[in-house]
Formats: C-alpha cells, sequence, structure tokens
C-alpha cells in the first residue's frame, strides 16, 4: 500500500474538536473586531484546519467543491489573504500552501514550523526563546526581519515510528514484504 502523500489521518488528539476550535476562533476573532465572516471564509478556515497537511488553494477549492460549496479560485484566493492578513492561518512559503493557525502569537514570538518530508504534516510552534536569539543574531548583523516565521523540515514522529517499524520488520521477519 502506498502512503499518501496527503494524509488526514491524525489520531494523536481530538481532530473534531480541534477542527471545531478553530472555526468557534474565526467566529470569535471576526465578532470581536466587526468583520465580516462569509460563509466561503469560514469554509475555507474548515477546510484548513481538517488538514494538519498545508494546503494550496486549489485544493481547498477542490474540497469545497466536493461539499457542494463551489466557489471560483479567486474567490477563496482571496478568503485566504483575510485569514493570514488576521493571523488566523498562515501560509507556508516553501510549499506555497495553507495552514491553520493553531493559537495566537505575541509580538516577541517567532513561528517555527515543523514540516515532514514524508507525510507533509505540519505542526506549529512559537517561541519567544528563539525570537529573542534571532532579534539578537539580526541586530548584531544590522538586519531587520521582516518575516517571523522558520520552516524547518524533516521527519515526523509518525513517520520516524514507520521506518523504524518497516526496519525492524525487516531485520525480525524474513520473507515478510512491506506494505
Ligand atoms: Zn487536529
Ligand atoms: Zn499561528
Ligand atoms: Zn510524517
Amino acid at each position: 500500500m502506498a502512503s499518501s502523500a496527503h494524509t488526514d489521518v491524525i489520531t494523536d488528539h481530538d481532530h473534531a474538536q480541534c477542527v471545531a476550535d478553530a472555526v468557534a476562533r474565526v467566529e470569535q476573532h471576526c465578532a470581536a473586531r466587526g468583520l465580516r465572516l462569509t460563509p466561503l471564509r469560514r469554509n475555507v478556515m474548515r477546510s484548513l484546519a481538517e488538514s494538519h497537511v498545508p494546503l494550496g488553494a486549489y485544493e481547498i477549492t477542490e474540497r469545497l467543491a466536493r461539499r457542494g460549496e463551489k466557489a471560483p479560485p479567486m474567490s477563496v484566493y482571496r478568503a485566504l489573504d483575510f485569514l493570514v492578513a488576521e493571523g488566523l492561518a498562515h501560509r507556508i512559503e516553501s510549499r506555497n500552501a495553507y495552514l491553520a493557525c493553531g493559537s495566537p502569537h505575541d509580538a516577541g514570538e517567532v513561528v517555527v514550523f515543523l514540516i515532514c518530508e514524508q507525510c507533509g504534516l505540519t505542526r506549529e510552534m512559537a517561541s519567544h526563546a528563539v525570537g529573542r536569539d534571532l532579534a539578537w543574531a539580526a541586530r548584531s548583523a544590522g538586519f531587520e526581519p521582516r518575516q517571523r516565521v522558520l520552516e524547518i523540515g524533516g521527519t515526523c514522529a509518525a513517520c520516524r515510528a514507520k521506518a523504524q517499524g518497516l526496519a525492524d520488520a525487516g531485520q525480525d521477519t524474513a520473507g515478510h514484504a512491506p506494505g
């Protein structure tokens, strides 16, 4: 069985709750600021929150269409721009894709994305310590950072466990072909 590059199987947390929380966060954010939460903006946020793998605008458009929520890609782009501008979603530059924001950030924090190069799973962490060190390093170089985001490629815990399992199976059971 070939592993999908875009797995949505999330087993380490209550993912339904995670999606509900993300949608609730957008609702509260817009209500508090008097911003209009159109059905499309809400649906785009829900689609983003459903996947812990960053999604491209066309993937989102397709996902919406499958649910009978047809929207032109340009409108989806505009909804994404809105969510990013409001800090509710992030653009992952290295993948030209988007991710729902896990939590609001403080000004001094740097956002770190741990991106799995096997399955695409992306975890978001915010760190004051990294922000402090980076601000210091930038200042000593006379550099004024525009972005406060780090994208780090690697292998996620699940993919590492899977690779380890395959390696073990290869050692222990001769003749047992892996997936
Ligand atoms: Zn989740
Ligand atoms: Zn975030
Ligand atoms: Zn992975």
